[in-house]
C-alpha cells in the first residue's frame, strides 16, 4: 500500500506530530509535509496530496486563507479542519467552500476515520467527474462526426416528437441550419408523395423488430422544388416495455446511381438510336394487348411490321452518320402520326412496328397504312442530298386468337414481306394462306443461297433492234435461275430476295463474269463481223458496293472483253434515288469506257428534269408504256414526249417490251431509236443466240 500525503497546516509541531500518530494508528504509512504561511502552503501545492489537514487559527495564518489558497489551485483532494470550537454557522459556510468535514480537538481519534470516508467520497467524485469528462469529449466528437459527414445524420427523439437534424442534413436539401426546425414533419411532409406510405410501412416493420434496420430508398422534396433520391438507414434504442424511444441514423444522397439504374432500365427496352421502344419492350405491351383481348372478345388491335426500302442502300452508300439521321427521321415521322396510346417501337436495322390498340373497325388500320406511307415517303434532305424513302407494311389484327406476341409478330413479318413484292400499294393484311406462303419463301431462301454458291444461274440473250435499218443492234443478257427442280425461276421472283439477303452482289458478279465470257466466245467465233454488245443489268443495291467499279474492271481485264462491248442496265429508279453515288459511279465507268443506260423509265419519279445531270446517253422506256400506247391517245403522248425530251438532251432511246407490229410502226414515227420485245425475240440461251448472231437476221 502507498504511503497516504498528507499536507499539513499547523504552526505547532507538536499538534503535528499528535495528528499524525493518529492517522499511524492503523498502521497506515504516512508521508507529510507541514507548513504554517500562505507561501509555504502555495509552494507545497505544486506537489500532489491525498488530503489537506489543516488547524483553523494560527498565529500567521489562518484555515480559511488555507482554504482559499487549496481552491485557487483547484485540487480535488479532501480538505479537513482541525480545531478547538467552532460556530455552527461558520462551519456550515466553510463547508460551502469546500471544507469536507470538521474534527475537533478534543475528540481526534476520529480523525483517521473522517480521514479514510473522505479519501473514499472524493475517489468516487474523482470518478463520477471523469466519467462526465469523458461523455462530454464523445459528445464533442459525435457532435463533429455529425458535421463533418457526408451524410446527414439524424437523432429522433420519438417520445419527445423532436428530432436533431444535422447541418448537412438540411444542407443536402437545400436548406441553412436555422430554415428547418426539430419537428418530426420536417422529414415527413418532404417526401415524395409515391413514398410516404412505404416510409411509414417500412418503420413499422423495423418498430416491430421484423427486420434488422430501417433502411428505404425514397425521394424528398428540395428546396428548389425538385426531388432526389435518398437512401434512409436508421437504428433504434428500446426501452424495458420493448417501446422504441429513440432512433438515429444517416441519409445519403443516391441520386446519381439512380439516374444511372434508370437510364439502364431505359436503354434495356429502348432502342439507343431513335429512343423508341425496342422489340423486347414491344413484345411486352403486345402481350398485354393479347391479354386484355382474352378478357374482352370484342376488343381489337393491330400490329403494322414496317420496313423501309433500300435503308441498306443508304447507310452502305452515305455512311451510317446519314443512315443513322435518316433513321431518326423515320422514327420523327412514326411518332408524329401516332394516334394516342398506341405505340411505336424500332426491332432492328430498317424494322419498324406499331401497335394500334383499341381499334374500331378494321378500316381504320388500312387507312392509318396509307397516310404512314405518305408520310414516311415525304422528301428527306441529309447532308446536302435528298431521299425518298419508301415503306412496305404487313398488318396483322389480333382477331384470330393469338395467345403469343411472337405468333402475332411473326405474322406481321410475313405480311410484310408480301407487301414488298406487290410494288404498288406496298402494305399487306395478313391472311392464313400467306403462313405457307412463308415457309415457301424461307425454302426459297435456303435454296438461294446455295444456287449461289453452286452457281447455278444462267444468261438468256434478248436482241434489241435498231429501228432504223431493222438490225440486230446488241442483247440484253436476262438471268435465269435453273432450280434443282427442273423449274427455271424468273428474276423477278429471286433478286428481290438476293438483295434482302446480301447475296446480290455475289450473284451480280457471276452475271458479269458470264456475260463478258460469252461475248468474248461469239466474237472469237466469227472475228469478221462487228462485235455485238451486250448490256448486263446491276441492281440498284450493287451501287452501294465498294469497290464496284474496280470489279467491273478486273473481270474485264481478266476475260479479254473490249471495254466498249459491255453495257450496263440501271433502273431510273436506282439512279435518282442516290444522284450523288450514282452519278459518280456512272462518271468513272464512263471513264472506262462502260456505258450506263436508264432501265425502265418513266417508273420512277417521272425525274425527266433530272435527266440531264446523268452521265447517262441512252434510256429504255419502261415496258409498260410501251404497251398503253395502243390503249390511249394519252398513252401514245407521253411515250412521243419522252423520245423528244430524250433525243433535245442528246440521247438515244430503247423501248421494251415490244409486241406488236403496230408498236413498231408507231415507235418508228416517233423516231425512236432501238427496240426489244416479243415481237423481235424471246430471251434465248446462249447457244440459240449464237445461231441468230450467225443468222445476221434483219427485221422491217
Ligand atoms: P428488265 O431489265 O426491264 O428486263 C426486261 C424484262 O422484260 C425481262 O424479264 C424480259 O424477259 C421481259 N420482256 C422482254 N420482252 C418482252 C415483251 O415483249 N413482253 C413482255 N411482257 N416482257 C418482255 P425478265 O427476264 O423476267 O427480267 C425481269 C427483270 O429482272 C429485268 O427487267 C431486270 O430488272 C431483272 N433482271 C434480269 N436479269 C438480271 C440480272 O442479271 N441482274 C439483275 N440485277 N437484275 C436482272
Ligand atoms: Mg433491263
Ligand atoms: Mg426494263
Amino acid at each position: 500500500m502507498s504511503p497516504l500525503r498528507v499536507l499539513l497546516v499547523e504552526d505547532s509541531e507538536d499538534d503535528a506530530l499528535l495528528l499524525l500518530l493518529q492517522l499511524k494508528r492503523s498502521g497506515q504509512q504516512v508521508q507529510h509535509m507541514r507548513v504554517d504561511t500562505a507561501d509555504a502552503m502555495r509552494t507545497a501545492l505544486q506537489q500532489q496530496w491525498d488530503v489537506v489537514i489543516s488547524d483553523f487559527t494560527m498565529p500567521r495564518f489562518s484555515g480559511e486563507a488555507a482554504l482559499e489558497i487549496f481552491r485557487e489551485v483547484g485540487l480535488v483532494c479532501p480538505f479537513i479542519i482541525v480545531t478547538g470550537t467552532i460556530g455552527e454557522e461558520s462551519a456550515v459556510a466553510l463547508m460551502k467552500k469546500g471544507v469536507s468535514d470538521f474534527v475537533l480537538k478534543t475528540n481526534l481519534p476520529r480523525l483517521p476515520g473522517v480521514v479514510e470516508r473522505e479519501l473514499r467520497e472524493s475517489q468516487l467524485r474523482r470518478e463520477k467527474r471523469s466519467a462526465e469528462e469523458a461523455l462530454r469529449i464523445s459528445e464533442e466528437r459525435y457532435k463533429l462526426a455529425m458535421q463533418a459527414a457526408n451524410d446527414g445524420l439524424w437523432d429522433w427523439n420519438i417520445r419527445d416528437h423532436f428530432v436533431y437534424y444535422s447541418p448537412r442534413w438540411k444542407a443536402m436539401i437545400g436548406y441553412g441550419e436555422d430554415e428547418i426546425s426539430s419537428s418530426p414533419n420536417e422529414w415527413y411532409d418532404r417526401l415524395h408523395p409515391d413514398e410516404r406510405e412505404q416510409f411509414r410501412a417500412r418503420l413499422i416493420t423495423y418498430f416491430k423488430r421484423l427486420t434488422p434496420l430501417f433502411e428505404l430508398e425514397h425521394r424528398v422534396n428540395i428546396k428548389d422544388g425538385s426531388y432526389r433520391w435518398k437512401m434512409t438507414r436508421g437504428l433504434a434504442l428500446y426501452d424495458e416495455n420493448g417501446r422504441a424511444y429513440r432512433m438515429a441514423g444517416s441519409q445519403t444522397d443516391v441520386t446519381e446511381r439512380k439516374r444511372t439504374e434508370e437510364q439502364l432500365l431505359h436503354d434495356a427496352f429502348h432502342d439507343g438510336l431513335t429512343g423508341l421502344p425496342n422489340r423486347a419492350l414491344f413484345t411486352d405491351l403486345l402481350g398485354f394487348s393479347l391479354e386484355h383481348r382474352q378478357r374482352n372478345a370484342s376488343y381489337l388491335s393491330a400490329v403494322l411490321f414496317i420496313n423501309l426500302e433500300r435503308f441498306r442502300f443508304v447507310n452502305d452508300s452515305f455512311g451510317h452518320r446519314i443512315g443513322d439521321q435518316y433513321l431518326i427521321e423515320v422514327a420523327e415521322r412514326l411518332r408524329a402520326i401516332l394516334r394516342p396510346g398506341d405505340a411505336a417501337a424500332r426491332f432492328a436495322g430498317d424494322e419498324f412496328a406499331i401497335l394500334m390498340d383499341d381499334v374500331r373497325e378494321p378500316s381504320e388500320v388500312t387507312r392509318f397504312a396509307e397516310t404512314l406511307q405518305s408520310v414516311i415517303a415525304k422528301p428527306l434532305g441529309l447532308g446536302g442530298h435528298e431521299f425518298f424513302p419508301g415503306c412496305c407494311i404487313g398488318i396483322v389484327f389480333n382477331s384470330t386468337d393469338y395467345r403469343a406476341p411472337e405468333d402475332m409478330l411473326r405474322d406481321a413479318d410475313t405480311a410484310m414481306h408480301r407487301a414488298k413484292k406487290k410494288g404498288v400499294t406496298k402494305f399487306e393484311v395478313f391472311n392464313r394462306d400467306m403462313h405457307a406462303s412463308a415457309v415457301t419463301t424461307l425454302q426459297l431462301e435456303h435454296d438461294l443461297r446455295r444456287a449461289t454458291e453452286r452457281r447455278e444461274f444462267i444468261l438468256y440473250y434478248q436482241p434489241i433492234v435498231d429501228l432504223r435499218c431493222g438490225r440486230l443492234a446488241s442483247f440484253e443478257a436476262l438471268i435465269r435461275w435453273m432450280h434443282p427442280s427442273g423449274r427455271m425461276v424468273s428474276p423477278i421472283e429471286f433478286i428481290p430476295l438476293a438483295e434482302e439477303l446480301g447475296l446480290i452482289n455475289q450473284i451480280g458478279r457471276q452475271v458479269l463474269e458470264m456475260a463478258c465470257r460469252q461475248i468474248v466466245e461469239w466474237q472469237q467465233r466469227q472475228p469478221g463481223y462487228a462485235p455485238i454488245p451486250v448490256s448486263v443489268n446491276l441492281s440498284g443495291k450493287q451501287l452501294g458496293q465498294p469497290g464496284l467499279v474496280e470489279e467491273i474492271e478486273q473481270i474485264i481485264a481478266e476475260t479479254g472483253l473490249n471495254a466498249p462491248s459491255l453495257k450496263l442496265e440501271i433502273t431510273e429508279t436506282m439512279l435518282m434515288e442516290n444522284p450523288e453515288i450514282a452519278s459518280e459511279i456512272l462518271s468513272r465507268l464512263r471513264a472506262k469506257n462502260i456505258k450506263v443506260l436508264m432501265d425502265d423509265f418513266g417508273t420512277g419519279y417521272s425525274s425527266l428534269s433530272y435527266l440531264h445531270r446523268f452521265p447517262s446517253d441512252t434510256l429504255k422506256i419502261d415496258g409498260s408504256f410501251v404497251s398503253r400506247m395502243t390503249e390511249s391517245r394519252d398513252g401514245r403522248e407521253i411515250v412521243r414526249t419522252i423520245i423528244l425530251l430524250a433525243h433535245n438532251l442528246g440521247m438515244t432511246v430503247i423501248a421494251e417490251c415490244v409486241e406488236t407490229e403496230e408498236h413498231v410502226a408507231l415507235l418508228r414515227e416517233y423516231g425512236c431509236d432501238y427496240a426489244q420485245g416479243y415481237y423481235f425475240g424471246k430471251p434465248l440461251p446462249a447457244d440459240l443466240t449464237a445461231e441468230l448472231i450467225q443468222s445476221n437476221p434483219t427485221w422491217d
